[in-house]
């Protein structure tokens, strides 16, 4: 990105102000966590690992970033970024610390998180940390991302680990790595959900209670993501003449 087009950015967003003020008593150091996702949909796990991130690493806010195009979705179906956007914003709108940023969404072609993190350096002073927060899993993929030594100069990684995952591979990745990553792991409870889980979930007319927030399964059913089908209202449950449930009608979906 040049100079130009980061200036451009900085001032969109200082105007609409959907980045946090930070860095403002210079005596002090200030973190931000940023969670990079495509979030289609946001799910219990980010949410989770964004706040363990926040307690452990003692950071001052979670910004999290839909991605506009993700380099890694390319040639996939994903979901709008107005819509990822709106579901990322309905999850985080309750807890004080996190944020819901459009900064990447509103960013014409490809989000690479080395540009990402070049225009956040230049939009706040020095004394601002920034934590990049991701799977475990990504980590290992992190030094192969494009202009992977400038994310080892601006941001400390945060690898939130999900169960069974074994760290070797990207403690061996980072260790092999001609750059320098500055890596904590943090042990995430309990958390194998993924967006990919929540999708198949919505195709197959199951539930999302516990797996999400009910303010985006809400959003996914009004904006008929992911294979929702159009709901007849009024009959869920049908219960026959022995009083036995014989359960949804063919083509109803459960909106819980
Ligand atoms: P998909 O199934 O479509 O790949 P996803 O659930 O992995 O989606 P992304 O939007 O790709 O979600 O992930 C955003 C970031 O959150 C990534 O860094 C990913 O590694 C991390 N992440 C995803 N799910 C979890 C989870 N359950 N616990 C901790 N981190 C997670
Ligand atoms: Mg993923």
């Amino acid at each position: 990105m040049t100079d130009e087009m980061a200036y451009d950015v900085a001032a969109s967003v200082v105007e609409r102000g959907d980045l946090p003020l930070l860095g403002q008593d210079p005596r002090r150091t200030y973190r931000m966590g940023i969670m990079g996702g495509t979030f289609d949909p946001i799910h219990n796990g980010h949410l989770v690992a964004a706040e363990q991130a926040f307690d452990d690493l003692d950071l001052d806010v979670v910004v999290f970033m839909p991605a506009g195009r993700p380099a890694f979705k390319q040639g996939k179906r994903v979901t709008a970024g107005e819509d990822r956007y709106a579901m990322t914003l309905l999850a985080t709108s309750d807890n004080p610390h996190f944020l819901a940023s459009r900064f990447e969404v509103d960013r014409e072609g490809i989000t690479y998180t080395a540009d990402t993190l070049e225009c956040l350096a230049s939009i706040y002073p020095s004394n601002v940390e920034f934590y990049f927060i991701t799977g475990a899993d990504a980590i290992a993929e992190v030094v192969t991302w494009r202009d992977a030594h400038k994310i080892a100069e601006l941001a400390h990684l945060v690898g939130a680990t999900r169960p069974g995952y074994d760290l070797a591979h990207a403690k061996h990745a980072i260790a092999e790595s001609p750059f320098e990553f500055d890596v904590t792991y943090l042990e995430v409870p309990a958390l194998a959900i993924s967006s990919s889980y929540l999708r198949e979930r919505v195709a197959a007319m199951q539930s999302l209670r516990y797996l999400t927030p009910d303010t985006v399964t809400g959003y996914i059913h009004k904006h008929k993501l992911y294979g929702v089908l159009p709901r007849r209202y009024g009959s869920t449950v049908i219960v026959d003449a022995d009083g036995q449930t014989e359960g949804r009608r063919r083509g109803e979906q459960r909106t819980d």
